[in-house]
């Protein structure tokens, strides 16, 4: 745990060091949980939205996409459940004053637990070799199968006491699980209290109750009041989807893990409408596709899993996360929702107009169900760059810090470097740059010696340097450096850009 978090320390401060991640507002000492990205973080941040936005509108002809306003009617919030749902449970340390998501704190007592049968589990691997049958050690280890027990009664006694709204149940849980404040190491706990988490803000005069508006706490809303105006003059045929990117803000109790979870951030949801029964095949297809999109990226499947909800939300009747193993364990990168009819029955009882599909076929109209994918932008940032960050041995001995980003999401493609500030290689080293910049965002470097130019080229996660050198003067050729394996090859100046693109195609999604 401890070389983790030591891991986790030292990709927020690479993120800081090469403009990827900045604190807000820093030189005013920052503004918690709230992040700029750097010159190199909009790029990936753009990049991976891109891959998002071609996945979803490009490839799939059943499936458009829109922009829809931060603002929003307020009663919007009130039909969309969130006025008077969108809570957490927060609970203080009267002895340290700090906050903490009641949830939160009982999910790490659970943690720690499965972290014991983990243990567990891999010290009989070890013992084992190659014989071990871990479904049986599971099922059979008196101390495994304890500690499994302990986890699902947690978890029944906390879902049941959410479901009642049982407040003081939640406290009793926190106190008899013996969790005690990670500052202050007290037990000492205030009562468990609902706290909402959307922003509000005044539009027009200030003294109007009316002028009150909600900063959107997610996307979903503004898809779901567009639904007709996209259905109708996009002439849409059901099932079809609406993708959506943009801000949304959450007045988060408990807000670390750097931009695991912000106060504002961005999100990417697509919501999906079908005829009602047909929702439970969807979201089969949706949970499908949405895992071959993540391994389309080359990141290790090891590092996703599914996570069943076990306390389904007010809208849903399935939903499932897909989990990131982040520096600080698995943790919801994604969720994907069979929504129901919820959100447009309610729309339509709320604002008076009805959002039906008229299905010509048999001729009958019906409020459409929905399966929605939703993706934080800034989570996917977080996993693709933590993953990518290694720090590596040579066969020489020396060291190499190096992002070992997927191509296609990297920021800057191609760096173009002259081997020697003279001699026509700069001018040179230009005109390929003119060549290529059309097509990648490229790179000019002639500082320092090569191998270090490399090192900062590896460091902020560019796949591709081209060198010039004497020889390109002679023959047009040049040395084309791949960033993981750091091979070189030479190619003629003519196919630099047909061998880059292959380098930078992405797997199929
Ligand atoms: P969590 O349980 O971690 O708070 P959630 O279940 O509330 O997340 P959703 O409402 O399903 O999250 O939002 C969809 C996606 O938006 C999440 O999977 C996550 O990627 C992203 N997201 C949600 N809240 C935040 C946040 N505060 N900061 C960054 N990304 C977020």
């Amino acid at each position: 745990m401890a070389n983790n978090e030591e891991l986790f320390k030292k990709i927020i401060s690479h993120a800081k060091e090469y403009g990827y991640i900045f604190p807000s507002s820093e030189i005013y000492d920052g503004l918690s949980a709230v992040y700029d990205y750097g010159q190199y973080g909009v790029e990936l941040k753009n990049n991976i939205k891109n891959y998002w936005w071609k996945s979803m509108v490009q490839m799939n002809e059943n499936i458009v996409g829109i922009d829809t306003a931060i603002f929003m009617h307020p009663t919007i919030w009130k039909a969309s459940g969130h006025v008077d749902a969108f809570n957490d449970p927060l609970i203080d340390n009267k002895d340290s004053k700090k906050r903490y998501r009641a949830d939160v704190l009982i999910e790490d007592h659970i943690a720690k637990i499965e972290d014991k049968i983990l243990k567990e589990i891999r010290k009989a691997s070890e013992r084992f070799g190659k014989d071990f049958d871990e479904e049986k050690f599971r099922a059979t280890h008196p101390r495994v199968l304890e500690n499994t027990e302990k986890i699902a009664s947690i978890q029944k006694r906390f879902n049941e006491a959410l479901n009642q709204n049982d407040l003081g149940e939640v406290k009793k849980l926190i106190e008899d699980l013996g969790i005690v404040c990670p500052v202050s190491g007290t037990k000492n706990w205030t009562d468990v209290r609902q706290f909402n988490l959307m922003f509000s803000t005044q539009m027009g005069s200030v003294s109007e109750d009316s002028g009150t508006l909600f900063l959107r706490p997610e996307t979903a809303q503004g898809i779901f009041v567009n639904f007709l105006n996209v259905q109708k003059t996009g002439r849409m045929k059901i099932p079809f989807g609406i993708a959506q990117i943009g801000k949304a803000f959450r007045n988060e109790i408990v807000a670390r893990q750097f931009i695991f979870r912000m106060r504002e951030f961005e999100q990417m949801e697509m919501q999906f409408f079908v005829p009602p029964g047909e929702e439970l095949t969807w979201f089969e297809y949706w949970k499908e596709q949405r895992m071959k999109w993540h391994l389309s990226l080359g990141i290790s499947a090891s590092k996703y899993r599914w996570h069943p909800h076990e306390k389904l939300a007010h809208y849903a009747n399935a939903a499932v996360d897909i989990e990131f193993e982040f520096p600080f364990g698995f943790k919801e990168l994604e969720g994907i929702h069979s929504r129901t009819d919820f959100d447009l029955s309610s729309h339509e009882k709320f604002s008076g107009k009805k959002l039906r599909y008229f299905d010509a076929e048999s001729n009958e109209s019906y409020v459409p169900y929905v399966v929605e994918t939703s993706i934080g932008v800034d989570r996917t940032f977080l996993a693709v760059f933590s993953n990518a960050y290694t720090e590596e041995i040579l066969a020489d001995g020396s060291e190499r810090t190096v992002l070992r980003l997927p191509a296609v999401l990297a920021p800057i493609k191609v760096a173009v470097l002259p081997l020697v500030k003279k001699d026509g290689m700069p001018e040179k080293a230009r005109l390929i740059i003119d060549e290529l910049k059309n097509d990648f965002l490229c790179q000019y470097d002639e500082k320092d010696a090569i191998g270090r130019r490399y090192r900062r080229q590896d460091a902020i996660g560019t796949p591709y340097c081209v060198t010039i050198d004497n020889e390109t003067l002679e023959n047009d050729t040049v040395t084309l450096r791949e960033r993981d394996s750091m091979l070189q090859t030479r190619v003629s100046i003519e196919n630099l850009r047909k061998e880059i693109s292959e380098g930078l195609r992405p797997l199929r999604f």
